[in-house]
């Protein structure tokens, strides 16, 4: 008898155990939960097209390679002041050699409203002299490519492919598309890389460039950081954030 008991203990608490680690796997790959479920993945969609029918890049840019260097100084900032100082550097700067063999003290006087000025100019003039002397002048249009340039990570890269080419190799996952990918339920993660890997296995691939633009519009105009407009987003009903506001 005493022996029964303790064997149904022990199954017990092995299954617990398994059943822990299962949710904990499931909480680590963000496919857990109703977040997730591909009718309401469908409903998200739905509400993001009825909002942002035609959503653009806030970055100003006229070819690829402008969309680069503007993502690039984008980082930490917002994307009117990236605006605002492209619009000076663009035409004293045309191409990539320009900016690779550019004066670097000169160029980060003229980045520095951007903040990390230094760095950013290194990333600059790094990443356009890999592109004058290894890809002929020309942004590469590969993701691998495009990670080999200094300062260049799969958030810009994804930019540059999505925006610049409509290829898409995965999705922008920026602080709004982190931001709002959480409170919608979509993923359990908070690391970027692995947030993006949660989102390409549940939004169809044909939606990754779209959905990224859509999610940016929507963390600007209306869930916001620090007080999200619930009253005023199409998708509240769908919506069981935390952060959520009346
Ligand atoms: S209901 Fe509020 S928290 Fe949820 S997505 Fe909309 S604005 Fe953001």
């Amino acid at each position: 008898m005493a022996r029964k008991k303790t064997k149904k203990t022990g199954t017990n608490i092995s299954a617990r155990k398994s059943a822990g680690v299962r949710s904990a796997k499931m909480a680590r790959s963000g496919s857990s939960g109703r977040g997730t479920d591909p009718a309401r993945v469908r409903a998200i969609l739905k509400g993001l097209d009825e909002a942002y029918p035609a959503p653009t890049c806030a970055l100003k840019h006229e070819n690829a390679f402008q969309l680069l260097i503007a993502t690039i100084l984008s980082a930490q900032c917002t994307d009117e002041r990236v605006n605002q100082v492209t619009a000076t550097l663009f035409p004293k700067y045309p191409n990539a050699k320009a900016f690779a063999y550019a004066n670097p003290a000169e160029l980060e006087q003229e980045i520095r409203p951007t903040g990390f000025f230094r760095n950013k100019t290194k990333s600059v003039m790094g990443a356009s002299k890999k592109i004058v002397e290894e890809f002929h002048g020309e942004v590469p249009k590969t993701m691998e490519e495009l990670l080999t340039l200094p300062g260049v990570a799969r958030k810009t890269a994804n930019v540059v492919l999505g925006t610049a080419f409509g290829i898409a190799a995965g999705i922008v996952v920026d602080t709004h598309v982190q931001r709002l990918s959480e409170r919608l339920d979509l993923t359990k993660n908070t690391d970027p890389k692995k947030i993006e890997q949660d989102l390409m296995k549940v939004i169809p691939q044909d939606r990754w460039i779209l959905f990224s633009h859509q999610l940016i519009w929507h963390g600007r105009r209306v869930c916001q950081a620090r007080k999200p407009r619930c009253v005023e987003c199409n998708l509240e009903r769908l919506c069981y954030s935390r952060d959520k506001t009346n």
